[in-house]
């Protein structure tokens, strides 16, 4: 892996940066993971320079391997918790840098903790430093397990602060609140984008959420796990329109630093979710029943009046056709898995 970070990195070079060819950069930082890679893609082919700052904990240099291809990427392993040091011109950051994944997240939680709270405070004071516009990757974790829905902005959310959770949760709050003061005190241009949901292609094999789960048990013959009875609800949110909001969040009027809902309120059990992957997948699988995890949210739907009427987010991608196109990229890397492993076997 080492030889393939290096290949990575060979536009990240102070040389380059003194070449000054290029309009100032975009920083993505947790850009190997799901969502980041998406953003990085996305900022490629609209011919923007990016580096890519990420600990790959829970992403993957696969998800940024034909990115590799242009001159205007640039991959940098780094920590978020570390001080972030970068010598070129940078005019957005995009903090993405935070496993998201409530089994991943929980396998370290101090360091979530810490990716969360001094992550988020690396880059502030990076974006300081650079008079960079900077966009937090916060969450509908923020509202807990909530008591109204759908869920308002204005709500202030039902989050135990002392549980396995609370880690996340409690991070990103932290961090909306240092997004907050840099922008009162120090004059910063913020943008707070609270997730919902979202799934899609380059979501891990492992990663241990519920839509990766479900289709990765459901392609290999693997029972489907359902925690609890299924019941409660989530809304999902496909990659594509996610990632039209998270840009069109970074391009807004400055007014515009929200805290802002982005996902899609269409709301489904997660028992619907089981048996609509298994009847697209053609499964044979079993669904079974686990035990729900601790403070696990029993019902989840964005209020997106704030997006749609100030930035004109609109999802679009129906849950069928997402799961489709989702369905898709785990059959084509399962297979080139296997290929893989017959060859070298
Ligand atoms: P992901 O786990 O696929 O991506 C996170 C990326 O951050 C990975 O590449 C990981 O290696 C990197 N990372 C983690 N800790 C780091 C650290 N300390 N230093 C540097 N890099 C680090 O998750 P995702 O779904 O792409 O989520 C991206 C962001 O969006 C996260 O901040 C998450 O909290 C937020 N979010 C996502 C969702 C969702 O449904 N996908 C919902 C709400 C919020
Ligand atoms: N879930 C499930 N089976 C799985 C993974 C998750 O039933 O294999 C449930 C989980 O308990 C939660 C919902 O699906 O109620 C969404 O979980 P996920 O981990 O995707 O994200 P969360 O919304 O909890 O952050």
């Amino acid at each position: 892996m080492a030889g393939e970070i290096l290949a990575f990195d060979q536009n990240c070079s102070a040389e380059y940066a003194l070449r000054g060819k290029y309009e100032r950069s975009v920083l993505v930082a947790g850009g190997a993971g799901f969502l980041g890679s998406h953003i990085s893609a996305r900022l490629i082919a609209a011919g923007r320079r990016v580096i890519c700052l990420d600990n790959l904990m829970t992403g993957s240099l696969r998800n940024v391997r034909d990115l590799a291809e242009s001159p205007n990427f640039c991959f940098r392993l780094h920590d978020v918790i570390d001080p972030i040091v970068i010598e070129e011109p940078i005019s957005e950051i995009y903090n993405l840098a935070c496993p998201a994944s409530p089994e991943k997240y929980q396998r370290d939680p101090l360091h979530t903790f810490q990716t969360s709270v001094r992550g988020a405070e690396n880059l502030l004071m990076l974006a300081q430093a650079k008079g960079a516009r900077i966009l937090q990757a916060s969450t509908s974790e923020v509202y807990g397990d909530p008591e109204t829905s759908p869920q308002q902005e204005s709500y202030r959310g039902a989050v135990n602060t002392f549980g396995p959770r609370a880690c996340y949760d409690e991070g990103k709050r932290a961090a909306e609140t240092l997004f907050y003061e840099y922008s009162v005190h120090r004059g910063l241009e913020v943008r707070v984008a609270r997730i919902f949901n979202t799934y899609g292609p380059k979501m891990a094999h492992d990663d241990g959420r519920v839509v990766s789960n479900f289709i990765v048990q459901a392609l290999m013959g693997r029972p489907i796990t359902v925690y609890g009875d299924g019941s409660q609800t989530r809304s999902f949110c496909y990659v594509d329109d996610l990632v039209d909001g998270l840009m069109a969040l970074m391009a807004s009027p400055p007014d515009c630093r929200g805290p802002m809902n982005l996902g899609n309120p269409v709301e489904f059990t997660v028992l619907e979710l089981a048996q609509k992957v298994l009847a697209k997948t053609g499964s044979h699988s079993p669904i079974v029943f686990r035990a729900l995890p601790t403070d696990d949210p029993r019902q989840r739907r964005p209020d997106i009046t704030r997006a749609r009427e100030r930035i004109g987010f609109n999802p679009k991608v129906a849950l069928d056709q997402g799961l489709d196109a989702t369905i898709a990229y785990f059959v084509g890397t399962i297979e080139a898995d296997e290929a893989l492993v017959q060859r070298v076997s």
